[in-house]
């Protein structure tokens, strides 16, 4: 595997590998739901590109930038024996030059649910992404279904901007209780985990009764601090919740009987 840290590092090695680029962009402390999507990076392309970077301007001055998991070693060598062809790791002045003022703002699929609570977010993701996809200019660009509005966000990204760039959504890694996985499940207690893996039970079944508001009493019974919403939107119900200083999100699709 390749690193590179610089847009003309990334440029240099792409002419050394040639053929569909697939990419992955994360903010590593990687586990197996990125490890899946490598997988489907590499069975829709011929070389895969995963970036690791910690985006600061997706989070908000009171959250998580400076304690989030970094395991720059770690992530290396999985993603070595994963067979990526090139690791991107840029530094903050790479991503964002003395002088980047060309920023884009996160359009209708933002609006509501997590922008109700983390109002940065988006705009944040969309000018990363948008950063990421002119260093790498991949074919095909890989991102969770874990993170289903930030996933729609991107598409209509693609879409307003016009980029040549496929955009594939992949299904959610799970747990054996079904806990989506996560790099922030790491600051999760044991008893804390406990209650995490009841999030995506009341998901489903709110799934089939559609019955939110008993979602979020049935979620603070069950040990969560807050709920921040649980919604329905494309065909999925979406959540968020808090147990203790974590903060969750999770999404399960509608199947109507
Ligand atoms: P992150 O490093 O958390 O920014 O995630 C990088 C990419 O991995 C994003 O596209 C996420 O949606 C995706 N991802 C994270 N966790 C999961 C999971 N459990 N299942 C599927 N995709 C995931």
């Amino acid at each position: 595997m390749q690193i590179a840290k610089t847009f003309d590092d990334i440029n240099s090695l792409k002419k050394e590998n040639p053929g569909r680029i697939a990419f992955v962009p994360t903010m590593g402390a990687l586990h197996k739901g990125h490890l899946s999507l490598i997988q489907l990076a590499k069975n829709h392309g011929d070389q895969v590109i995963v970036s690791i970077f910690v985006n600061p301007t997706q989070f908000a001055p009171n959250e998580d930038f400076d304690s989030y998991p970094r395991d720059i070693e770690k992530d290396a060598k999985m993603l070595s024996s994963e067979g990526v062809n090139i690791l991107f790791i840029p530094t903050n002045e790479v991503i964002y030059p003395n002088g980047y003022n060309s920023e884009i703002k996160a359009k209708e699929a933002a609006k509501g649910l997590e922008t109700d609570f983390r109002p940065h977010f988006f705009d944040g993701v969309v000018n990363v992404v948008n950063r990421l996809f002119s260093a790498v200019k991949p074919d095909i660009a890989i991102f969770g279904e874990k993170d289903f509005q930030q996933l729609q966000v991107i598409r209509e990204m693609v879409e307003t901007l016009n980029l040549p760039i496929e955009i594939i959504g992949a299904p959610i890694a799970r747990d054996e209780y079904g806990l989506a996985l996560s790099s922030r499940n790491t600051y999760l207690s044991k008893d804390e985990l406990k209650i995490a893996r009841t999030l995506n039970v009341v998901l489903r079944n709110t799934a089939i009764t559609k019955d939110y508001e008993t979602a979020k009493s049935r979620l603070l019974s069950n040990g969560f601090d807050k709920v921040d919403y649980i919604k329905q939107r494309w065909g999925r119900v979406l959540g968020a919740a808090w147990v203790g200083g974590t903060r969750l999100i999770d999404n399960v699709e509608i199947t109507d009987f």
